[in-house]
């Protein structure tokens, strides 16, 4: 997808203004691009007729840059049936607030179960997790591995009485979280490996008997074209207040979100990344949009070096990031021209090609700690900044005591100085030439 789009850009860039064929040339390869990333195929029709009918709309003619626009439009209109602005999570005025999870088996529910009691319990929730999935003689254990790693309790039927009723089990445990004054209840329930009468029966039922606030419909982002019938499966037999995509730390590229959320209506709240508990996110769309796009927000990149950046310099850095003579001298005056232009962090994730592992670097990347990245640099010297190479034991103890960190800050710095070079370097290498497009633009 991204190649794709990227090329197209780049030939919409080159001309001052926009025809209508370029519009419809453009169009047909979001259309492609889109359908390649598994986006169902009327979402894509509606989608790419707003965007035609806009980019050709007489705004856009009138325009200083007409590229500039419609790469806009086409992310706006990702945006809008992304949801817009971001959706919290609603909990109930008088506690507890009853969470109930749905989805096929293997969506990530119960994984999820544990993410989020994580994530409540660090935000001072004592949420409770309650097994309703009886259907698999695993799945009550698995999720007293999960509450046991979250630090959440959990609410389970006895073990080794045979099948238990999971509408009861559930009632039970929203009754029972009331009683020991749990303010969460998350229940994790049953799914089958498709879409089943039985199963939605059962959701429904659970539904009705515990009146969750929240019904949150978790679905694998990796899904592909069967996301639509799934959540419209979904909706009609159980209906879901929210949506959580989970395992977008694959090579899902999105198109899962952009069907379910548009044939559904329904605001996608958590973003699943990881089989760790750490690893969930809010939603935003805007950046869902830009997964999708795998673009980044190459245009606004460019924009706002070039106002922080002078040309000649972005060139010299760029032509050192290619050849690795990247230093942390460069990375210093890099890090002035970055203060300019907004935080380091968005730059970064404003280049295309930032997904998966990459963007978890970039996750980890504290942009307090730029104050502190400065001093230690500025404590080592000129020859030492050059070539961190020559940064052994005894150097690295005196650029500590002169910087005031701890040793163990400058190794964390040069470790990820080094790690950074590195990926920089791929990135400047990489199609589209990263960071030396600041300089050619
Ligand atoms: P459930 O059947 O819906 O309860 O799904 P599970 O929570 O048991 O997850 C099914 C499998 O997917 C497990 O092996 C999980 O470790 C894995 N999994 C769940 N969420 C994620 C995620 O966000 N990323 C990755 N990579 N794996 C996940
Ligand atoms: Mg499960």
């Amino acid at each position: 997808l991204s190649d794709r789009l990227v090329e197209t850009f780049k030939n919409l860039r080159t001309k001052g203004r926009l025809s209508a064929s370029d519009v419809d040339g453009t169009v047909r390869e979001i259309r492609r691009a889109l359908l390649d990333a598994d986006v169902a195929l009327q979402v894509v029709k509606d989608f790419t007729a707003k965007v035609r009918e806009r980019a050709l709309s007489d705004e856009v003619n009138k325009a200083l840059n007409p590229a500039q626009q419609v790469v806009q439009i086409v992310n706006e209109e990702l945006v809008e049936i992304l949801g817009g602005t971001q959706r919290k999570l609603q909990f109930a005025k008088v506690a507890p607030t009853v969470i109930m999870l749905a989805g096929l088996q293997g969506s990530g529910k119960t994984t999820f179960a544990g993410k989020l009691a994580k994530k409540l319990q660090g935000e001072g929730h004592t949420p409770i997790l309650v097994a309703a999935d009886l259907q698999r003689p695993n799945a009550v254990n698995q999720l007293q591995v999960v509450a046991e790693q979250a630090g959440a309790a959990i609410y389970a039927p006895e073990p080794g009485n045979g099948v238990g009723d999971p509408v009861k089990v559930s009632k039970a445990g929203v009754e029972f979280a009331r009683q020991k004054q749990h303010d969460v209840v998350i229940i994790d329930t049953a799914g089958r490996l498709g879409v089943d009468e039985e199963l939605m029966k059962q959701a429904s039922k659970i539904r009705k008997a515990t009146d969750p606030d929240e019904v949150l419909f978790v679905i694998d982002s990796m899904i592909g074209q069967d996301a639509v019938n799934t959540a419209k499966a979904f909706q009609d037999g159980v209906d879901f207040t929210g949506v959580v995509l989970s395992k977008l730390d694959g090579d899902a590229r999105g198109g899962a979100a952009l069907s379910v959320a548009s044939v559904t209506g329904r605001p996608i709240i958590f973003a699943s990344n990881g089989e760790t508990l750490d690893a969930l996110e809010d939603f935003h769309p805007d950046r869902m949009a830009s997964r999708i796009l795998d673009l980044g927000d190459i245009l606004t990149l460019i924009e706002q070096a070039q106002s922080a950046f002078d040309e000649e310099e972005a060139r010299k850095v760029a032509e050192k990031l290619a050849k690795e003579a990247f230093t942390l001298e460069d990375f210093l005056e890099q890090m002035q021209q970055l203060k300019k232009m907004g935080s380091m962090k968005k730059m970064l994730g404003m280049l295309p090609g930032m997904g998966g592992q990459m963007k978890q670097q970039l996750e980890n990347f504290d942009e307090s700690e730029i104050g502190r990245t400065e001093a230690i640099i500025r404590g080592m010297t000129p020859a030492e900044r050059n070539n961190t190479k020559i940064l052994n034991g005894s150097r690295r103890a005196r650029i500590a005591r002169g910087s005031g960190v701890s040793v163990t800050e400058v190794n964390q710095l040069v470790n990820r100085f080094e790690q950074a070079a590195k990926m920089m370097k791929k990135v400047a290498r990489g199609e589209n030439a990263g960071i030396p497009g600041m300089g050619a633009m």
